[in-house]
């Protein structure tokens, strides 16, 4: 198959859909690569990474286009490139279609086959595509909340490990799935004291196992999260409910009682975020503050470790570009049903149910 990887134009992505040594993999496979000339430079790949691996460069996104028979890509197609994609072009990459009827009238008029990273689903109901980016907003919620509880930050001025003769300060996760596990691993492993907060008793069990002994768990409630905001210096929110809005756990009038300082981190921002006074933030201006309490709440927190997310989403994207790469979508989403599940629209037709009733659409 011959693939493409044009270079994204949404506004500071840094990000590209392939690594060379995923390029390497489907070159060594026999598929052509194309990549876009200049566009792995946002995450420290630079052409000749890709030259080595047999990739060929092209000079224009339209070229890229032109030529692919499959377009590997990071984020949705934006206006500019709706007029590039071929009918019965495969399209691998993060959609979110369900949040723009705009993208959705513009896949279904230009009969491409939209493969979304987000919807692709293991039979366990899990999200493999959509892991790696928590996994890297998890991570990053502590190195982030750390530096703000920095006084130049406006933060309480506590280092997370202490140091030997004062404690450690105090890190609250609320939601311990994918992103809060990996927060909590790093919190702990700079010596804070974390306390994670689910509804889940059976993932607490686990938690409860896997992690140090600075990690403890707590049902959440409302009563046991006014409690604990009072004492604890960063708050880390990653709450998710499938397909749902974040649930606001910690409502405008706590942060009364939090300390001066304390920190707020909302991964959960995307749904919504998890606490009352949650507003959307971007690299450039990542924070606010409200009744002396500071909220980092960056939507896309991974744009900010370009390299890391890139590698981090090709090994995750790969498995299933390969089978696509080798099979053609057709067989190989009848082979996989977790692919399957990544057909958003094909051919001029929404085919994935929660997209088709985001906008009265038959499917
Ligand atoms: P996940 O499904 O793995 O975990 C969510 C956890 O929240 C589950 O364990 C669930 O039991 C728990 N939960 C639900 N309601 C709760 C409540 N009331 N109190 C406490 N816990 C509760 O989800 P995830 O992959 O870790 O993602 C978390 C959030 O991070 C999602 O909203 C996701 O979209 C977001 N995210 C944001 C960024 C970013 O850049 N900001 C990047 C990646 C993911």
């Amino acid at each position: 198959m011959i693939i493409g990887v044009p270079k994204e134009i949404k506004n500071n992505e840094n990000r590209i859909a392939l690594t060379p040594a995923g390029a390497a993999e489907l070159v060594k496979r026999g598929h052509e690569v194309y990549v876009q000339a200049g566009g792995g430079n946002g995450s420290g790949f630079t052409d000749e990474d890709y030259l080595h691996a047999g990739v060929k460069m092209l000079p224009t996104i339209e070229k890229v286009y032109e030529t692919a028979e499959m377009i590997m890509k990071v984020k949705e197609p934006i206006e500019p490139e709706y007029k590039l994609i071929k009918k019965g072009q495969i399209l691998y990459t993060y959609f979110h279609f369900a949040s723009s009827e705009r993208l959705t009238k513009a896949m279904i008029e230009n009969g491409s086959v939209c493969l979304a990273y987000e919807t692709v689903e293991l039979p366990d109901g899990s999200l493999p595509l959509l892991v790696p980016m928590s996994e890297v907003a998890g991570r990053m919620s502590v190195q982030e909340g750390a530096k703000y509880l920095e006084k130049t930050f406006g933060g309480y001025g506590v280092l997370l490990g202490g140091v030997p003769g004062v404690p450690p300060a105090k890190v609250l996760i609320l939601g311990g799935g994918i992103a809060g596990t990996e927060a909590a691993k790093m919190a702990a492993g700079l010596g804070a004291d974390v306390t994670i907060m689910d509804i889940n008793l059976r993932r607490m069990r686990y938690l409860d196992d896997i992690m140090p002994a600075n990690v403890k768990t707590m049902m959440s409630n409302e009563y046991n999260i006014r409690d604990m905001v009072q004492t604890h210096d960063l708050i880390i929110g990653a709450v998710l409910i499938p397909g749902a809005k974040a649930p606001h756990i910690v409502p405008r009038d706590m942060l009364k009682i939090m300390r001066p300082g304390t920190v707020l981190v909302d991964v959960s921002v995307d749904q919504g975020g998890c606490f009352e006074t949650t507003v959307a933030t971007t690299h450039a201006d990542p924070t606010f503050t409200i009744d002396d309490v500071i909220h980092y709440c960056v939507a896309n927190m991974p744009g900010a470790v370009p390299r890391t997310s890139t590698i981090a989403l090709t090994n995750a994207t790969l498995p299933y570009a390969l089978q696509i790469a080798d099979k053609g979508w057709k067989q190989a989403c009848s082979d996989n049903l977790s692919l399957r599940k990544g057909l958003n629209v094909v051919d001029g037709k929404v085919v994935y149910k929660g997209v088709a009733e985001a906008f009265n659409l038959s499917h």
